[in-house]
């Protein structure tokens, strides 16, 4: 079938939230996807920062056959040894000494779980950034900073108050007594993938301690090695008191968490909170397979290095203004171009990217990632631009 035919199928069929996507993908290994017309990609995009090492990685594909064929879902009455192993393993990656998981199915769950957990400081108000993104869930949008996203559903919760990101003089005026958290991604992703000054989060950090407001980073985004570390803001040195995962976390399976650290893991209480399929067997094998495999291949490195390949031969192409991100997320600025063009333009010449602002071209490839395809973007990248550029 050609994708024309699934277009207007999907037209017919599915909500038009999501608008029409002009390509039906059928299958995909490692980094290359292919279309339902035969054509091959180099899937730059992973899912949006979600196929963490790749498509139908043998791991995943051993960990998870072998999960569904002895038990595929348990409800929260029982326990299973996967959500456990997944817990355990979670909480010795922060490096925390006390911490407990709660499993969700999405970023915006975890996030609206992180939420409740807040409600238990005996607080309401929250500070969270413009331009920010949480989810599409009522609370989750209430702390998402995007006004285009929030407005057609007002009125969201109460007592949200958003603050230009990156700015710990407005955070200082925002925060209070009475601020139950403040919510922070340590990288922008739909953003547009903007960095904060180096001590930013320390200074959040020092803000939420002195007020007993906690700190919550959303690390849907950035986490799960991504940046080159486990969540995306171990550069600063702090441990924020709630993490929030979800995307790269169940590689590739469906699965959020919410973290709690430190004394505010003890907040909920039986009957508090739940999620059908938050840890869910199946998605916790996939997700300790995808820990294991970034481990074992030593791709928190690896990532580094390709952010300095990217940075260094992207940032000098005439009609870039700007190389930003760390690791594999990576946002570049254009320079009077239609972002959105470019990624047509990749797309046609086989690379999937997406532009999460109209100058800002985002790639977030599995971490799997060989130094081959780098090069391959890099050149297709580099030759898109200039035929962009020369009239
Ligand atoms: N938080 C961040 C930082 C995100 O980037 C996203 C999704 O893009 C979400 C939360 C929401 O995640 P989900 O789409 O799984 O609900």
């Amino acid at each position: 079938m050609k994708n024309s035919d699934f277009a207007a199928r999907w037209d017919q069929s599915l909500q038009a939230n999501y608008g029409t996507p002009t390509i039906a993908l059928t299958k995909g290994k490692g980094l290359v996807v292919q279309d339902s017309e035969g054509k091959k990609y180099l899937d730059f995009l992973g899912g949006i920062a979600t196929n963490i090492v790749g498509h139908a990685h043998p791991a995943i594909i051993k960990a998870v056959s072998k999960q569904i064929s002895e038990l595929s879902h348990v409800s929260n009455f029982y326990m299973h040894a996967g959500v456990i192993e997944l817990a355990e393993k979670l909480i010795e990656l922060t490096g925390a000494p006390k911490a407990r998981v709660f499993f969700a199915g999405s970023g915006a769950e975890a996030n609206e779980a992180a939420l409740k957990l807040s409600r238990r400081t005996g607080r309401t108000k929250i500070v969270a950034a413009i331009g920010a993104f949480h989810g599409r869930t009522m609370g989750a949008l209430s702390l998402t900073g995007q006004s285009d996203k929030r407005k057609p559903f007002l009125p969201l919760l109460k007592g949200v108050t958003h603050i230009p990101y990156g700015d710990l003089n407005a955070m200082r005026r925002a925060v209070s007594h009475k601020t139950a958290m403040v919510i922070i991604e340590p990288i922008m992703g739909e953003a547009g993938v903007v960095v904060p000054p180096q001590g930013y989060l320390k200074g959040i950090r020092d803000i939420c301690d002195a007020t007993g407001a906690l700190m919550v980073l959303d690390c849907v985004q950035t986490g799960m090695g991504r940046t080159g570390q486990w969540f995306g803001f171990e550069n600063e040195a702090i441990i924020p008191d709630v993490i929030t995962l979800a995307k790269g976390l169940g590689g590739g399976l469906p699965l959020g968490a919410m973290i709690a650290i430190g004394p505010c893991s003890e907040y909920f209480k039986a009957g508090d909170h739940g999620s059908t399929f938050g840890g869910n067997p199946v998605s916790c094998a996939a997700s300790l397979a995808a820990i294991s495999v970034i481990e074992k291949g030593k791709l928190l490195k690896a990532a580094l290095v390709h952010e300095k390949r990217i940075k260094k031969s992207i940032g000098v192409l005439a009609g870039v203004a700007q190389v930003r991100g760390a690791g594999l997320l990576i946002g570049i600025e254009l320079i009077n171009l239609d972002a959105k063009k470019i990624a047509k333009d990749l797309q046609e010449f086989g690379i999937l990217v997406n532009a999460p602002t109209p100058t800002t071209i985002r790639i977030a490839p599995a971490l799997t990632v060989s130094p081959a395809q780098i090069e391959k973007f890099i050149s297709v990248f580099s030759s898109v631009l200039k035929r962009a550029i020369t009239p």
